[in-house]
């Protein structure tokens, strides 16, 4: 049976999903999606990784599920080809899909979608569902294997692309890929100034004990390592940093016992 004799022509999220599927029937250099034969809620797509980062030459095909309140509600993108980024056969959390319905605007389409996945592949994860923390060398490794990547629906999914420009982006679309980006920079800079203010209190707290133990003629000395970028995520957490202060403020309060009953 037919796409169009199975679903109800009437319904507007049916129709909106015949028109992208006609929008986007032609293959293009840098993205590809059609929905399965018998399911127009749900579709397969295959987009090039981008150049000038570690997954150029990669090519990366995954599903999308429509919600059936499509365009209302975001569509869930799913990668299928390992790629060091996202992880597979995982609904991925982008600003726009499912995990953040609302931030989906109802005149984005699986096109904006698709433009979104590519403009997120090279921002760093910062902890996000679905996210993948791999090095560079590993990301470059899965995108040299993704040529030869399979899908059992599909087939060879580096046959999938064209050399045909992709239409230009509206006005609307490459506003929200310099909001994908931005957002990008924020994270990266407030990661970093949280890293630079917990070295500072550490340094501060470490002073204060020294300056502490100096004045009572003992000699004590606190370990306090610098803070791993790697480790500041942990540290970050509440908890953590708490015991951290507890720890110091204990400490502190000791000497000052000390002086007062020792000496
Ligand atoms: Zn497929």
């Amino acid at each position: 049976m037919s796409l169009e004799m199975k679903y109800n022509l009437k319904s507007p999220g049916v129709k909106r999903l015949m028109r992208e599927a006609c929008e986007l029937a032609e293959p293009t250099e840098e993205y590809h999606a059609c929905p399965l034969e018998d399911n127009l809620f749900e579709w397969h797509f295959t987009v090039k990784g981008p150049p000038s980062t570690e997954f150029e030459g990669g090519y990366y095909h995954g599903r999308i599920l429509l919600p059936s309140q499509y365009p209302m509600q975001p569509p869930n993108i799913i990668l299928l080809t390992p790629n060091g980024r996202f992880e597979v056969n995982k609904k991925i959390c982008l600003s726009i899909s499912g995990h953040h319905p609302e931030s989906w605007q109802p005149s984005w389409s699986i096109r904006t979608a698709l433009l979104a996945l590519i403009a997120f592949m090279p921002i760093p994860s910062s902890g996000t569902i679905g996210s993948l923390d791999y090095t560079a060398e590993e990301r470059q490794i899965l995108a040299r294997k993704s040529v030869h990547w399979e899908c059992s629906n599909c087939g060879k999914i580096a046959n999938k692309l064209s050399t045909v420009k992709i239409p230009e982006l509206t006005q609307e679309e490459s506003n929200f890929i310099k909001q994908i980006a931005l957002k990008a920079e924020e994270d990266v800079n407030r990661k970093e100034v949280s890293n630079e203010e917990l070295n500072d209190n550490l340094m501060d707290l470490q002073d204060t004990v020294q300056q502490r133990s100096a004045s009572n003629g003992t000699y004590t000395e606190l370990q306090t390592s610098t803070v791993d970028p790697k480790d500041s995520e942990l540290l970050n957490q509440n908890g953590i940093w708490n015991a951290v202060v507890g720890i110091l403020i204990s400490a502190i309060v000791l000497l000052i016992l000390r002086r007062v009953f020792f000496l």
